[in-house]
């Protein structure tokens, strides 16, 4: 990625984070009160390459990223070596465990494979100095928060199409926009 001139024209981390206004919302995993079957069913739903983990669905608050690769490799792990292991045991990715009841199938507990320090921006932080950190650090996407609630996504992808959207355009519109 090259830091472009072209950001230098005002845009915001807003501007080129995913969803889209018209999009559906952002698919997030809750770090508790999913099943197995919920789990496999976004994955399968989806070819997002990771996901996002929330405290709740209410709360929106982060607290880690996933990567599809390697939920997919946990789960199918869990359910081929983990005894007990059905459709609807919990999946966890917290790292104390809460009480379950004795009689509940045992939960798959997915903790290790979170990163629990994704890279996050602001909707207001400009684009320049978004592309200027993926580049030093070499990121593949970044969250977008707004007031301690995850808004959005942006990956190394969303950054190149924007930028090839503003090369795209004549001066006059980049000048008035
Ligand atoms: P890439 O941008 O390299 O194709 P992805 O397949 O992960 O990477 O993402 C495809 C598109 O979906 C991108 O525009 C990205 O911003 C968006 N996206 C990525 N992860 C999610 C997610 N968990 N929920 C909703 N949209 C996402």
């Amino acid at each position: 990625l090259e830091a472009k001139e072209e950001f230098r024209h005002k845009t915001l981390a807003t501007d080129v984070m995913r969803p889209r206004r018209s999009d559906p919302p952002l698919s997030v995993l809750t770090q508790s009160g999913m099943t197995v079957e919920e789990v496999e069913r976004l994955i399968s739903d989806t070819t997002y390459s990771g996901f996002p983990v929330v405290i709740s669905q209410q709360s929106q608050r982060l607290v880690g990223f996933v990567l599809r690769r390697d939920l997919f490799i946990s789960l199918e792990n869990a359910r081929r070596h983990q005894d007990g292991v059905v459709s609807v045991s919990a999946v966890l990715f917290t790292e104390c465990e809460s009480p379950a009841s004795p009689s509940a199938p045992p939960a798959v507990k997915l903790h290790s494979i979170l990163d629990l320090s994704p890279f996050t921006v602001t909707v207001h932080t400009p684009m320049e100095i978004v592309v200027d950190i993926f580049r030093k650090l070499g990121l593949r996407q970044c969250l977008v928060i707004r007031n301690g609630r995850l808004l959005g996504i942006i990956t190394k992808k969303d950054i190149l199409k924007h930028m090839a959207q503003m090369a795209n355009r004549d001066p006059e519109s980049i000048l008035f926009n």
